[in-house]
């Protein structure tokens, strides 16, 4: 549908939402009518498991392991509305770095001509940020994704994955590594948590391109191994996702992000200790939110 291959990765920190929010994306972009193929890079390898319908679909790693021709149908699957499915997979636990099954996977899809032949409008990739060791950083390094978005909630844990990621952009950006395109705000319980997210944002110049509360929506979804995109269609999640669709691939101007150094984070996040006893204030907009979606 659109001109070029747009390459958009998603990290966050594990299991803050990263592959429930990716794979309704791209469920929402197969809806629209857009090619889409989604990338998991993650070792826990269950990134495209709702689009697929529980299908068994082998890891690239696992499928290159025993040094035989690989084709391309060996290592996807084509899941919900034609999403083309494709897991990295991860080294045997405990033996070498969780990173490599990314450049192993990066690797091979080339080969496979994989973008040349599918000509696909969107790639994912679903990637695991809690360490931006080397294998993590490939896609924002090597000029290979056009864009990076972060899935953060309000838990500190998740800033800090997301500040760390920053500093990953930041040092690549300049010599052609992606830039950010945002945050997306996921699994907002807490009153103040939109407040939170969003001054986080602000402090490291970036932007949240949308909130997404926690939903029973979602878990449902899950439960029955389907996007809410496929699970509720008409629900108001689903909406949401569809907007974070056309968000992420508008034309969103990326930026370099700033991220905050050790001390600022730590101050950063006292004062919000501070704040979210004292201050009733900061409550306000994010009740609003969350009882509006
Ligand atoms: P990650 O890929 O980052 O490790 P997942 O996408 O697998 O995380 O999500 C972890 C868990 O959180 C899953 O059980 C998922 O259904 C749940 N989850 C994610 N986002 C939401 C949400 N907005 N509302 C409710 N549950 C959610
Ligand atoms: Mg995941």
């Amino acid at each position: 549908m659109s001109q070029r291959t747009q390459h958009i990765a998603i990290y966050g920190k594990g299991g803050i939402g990263k592959s429930t929010t990716t794979s309704n994306i791209a469920a929402a972009l197969a809806e629209a009518g857009y090619r889409v193929v989604q990338i998991g890079c993650d070792p826990k390898s269950d990134s495209t498991v709702t689009l697929r319908g529980g299908n068994y679909l082998p890891t690239v790693l696992d499928s290159t392991r025993d040094g035989g021709r690989v084709r391309l149908e060996d290592i996807s699957v084509v899941g919900f509305k034609g999403v083309l499915c494709v897991e990295a997979g991860g080294p045997v636990p405990g033996v070498g770095c969780a990173g490599r099954g990314i450049n192993a996977a990066i690797t091979l899809l080339q080969e496979l001509r994989l973008f040349e032949d599918f000509k696909p409008d969107v790639v994912l990739y679903d990637v695991l940020g809690d360490v931006v060791c080397g294998g993590f950083a490939v896609p924002i390094r090597e000029g290979l994704t056009d864009r990076v978005y972060v899935v953060s909630s309000s838990d500190f844990m998740a800033i800090y994955a997301a500040n760390n990621l920053f500093k990953a952009i930041n040092k690549y950006a300049p010599s052609g590594g992606a830039r950010l395109g945002g945050v997306i705000a996921n699994g907002l319980v807490a009153p103040y948590a939109r407040a939170l997210v969003d001054d986080f944002a602000g402090q490291t110049g970036t932007r949240v391109v949308e909130y997404v509360p926690r939903s029973p929506v979602v878990a449902q979804a899950e439960l029955y191994g389907q996007t809410v995109i496929e699970a509720s269609p008409a629900s108001a999640h689903a909406e949401l996702y569809r907007a974070l669709a056309r968000a992420v691939l508008g034309d969103v101007e990326a930026v370099i992000p700033k991220p905050l150094s050790v001390n600022d984070l730590r101050n950063w996040a006292r004062k919000w200790g501070d704040l979210i006893l004292k201050d009733e204030q900061i409550v306000a907009p994010a009740t609003a939110v969350l009882s509006a979606a």
